[in-house]
């Protein structure tokens, strides 16, 4: 059985000192990590201070991005030694935002994938057809082309501990959810997609999430899916309440 992950991706909505109180309200209510496992992923800025905040509590500490190389002059990036040299493990990789807007290429993904897997962090790729994709009929093509690429070189071994958040681009930050029986069937396609290239133990441990305009209102709908480990969630991460609620809904 997969514990469900459900991981919180701030973007860049959330300054320091607003970090710092949500995790301070949110520390003696974190459900234990054998019900659900739970994340917040924030501006890098503010993860130091987020993760000693966050200290005796189960709810990890997360960054949105990671730079393919260790070090070197790469102005303005943030290595994955940086980020566990101060105890961060896990990152968001290949947000579509970072597709969108900052080049991150599917040949990029692989790379980022590959740095993260060698600091040991835990990555969170992140996969999802645009809507002209899908109304081209192209999504499970899609998808599957973006997985092949991210994952190229990565053994079954280092599988196993990797998330995938499927998102459909037009569902992220419009509030026009992805219908659950439609996201629970890309995300089997995702599942069967491992069963072919790592064999059936991977596919099992594998876990992936659903993401874009999940809600405290509607994740359950999403959770009912066996192929549903989890939700990637963005605007109803932000509010202590909210956030509770969503994890309260997957333990
Ligand atoms: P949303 O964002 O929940 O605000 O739609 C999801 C995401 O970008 O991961």
């Amino acid at each position: 059985m997969r514990t469900p992950f459900i991981a919180g991706n701030w973007k860049m909505n959330v300054e320091d000192a607003d970090a710092l109180a949500f995790i301070d309200a949110v520390k003696d209510r974190i459900p234990p990590k054998e019900n659900v496992e739970s994340a917040v992923c924030a501006q890098a800025v503010s993860l130091k201070d987020m993760k000693k905040r966050a200290e005796d509590t189960e709810l990890m500490i997360g960054a949105q991005n990671v730079h393919e190389e260790a070090s070197g002059a790469f102005t303005g990036e943030i290595s994955a030694p940086a980020l566990t040299s101060i105890g961060i493990q896990l990152v968001i990789i290949g947000h579509s935002e970072r597709r969108e807007l900052f080049n991150d290429s599917d040949e990029r993904v692989n790379l980022k994938l590959h740095a993260a897997l060698k600091h040991g962090m835990t990555p969170i790729v992140c996969v999802g057809e645009s809507l002209e994709e899908r109304e081209a009929g192209r999504a499970v093509e899609v998808v599957r082309g973006q997985l092949q690429k991210a994952l190229e070189g990565v053994s079954a071994q280092q599988v196993d501990g990797i998330v995938i958040a499927y998102e459909p681009v037009w569902a992220i930050g419009t509030g026009k959810s992805s219908n659950p029986e439609e996201a629970g069937e890309m995300c089997k396609t995702i599942r069967s997609y491992i069963r072919e290239q790592y064999g059936e133990s991977s596919a099992e441990a594998v876990r992936i999430q659903y993401g874009g305009s999940v809600k405290p209102d509607n994740i359950a709908d999403y959770l009912a899916d066996e192929d549903i480990d989890g939700a990637l969630v963005g605007g109803a991460s932000i509010k202590v309440e909210s956030f509770l609620s969503l994890l309260e809904a997957a333990s």
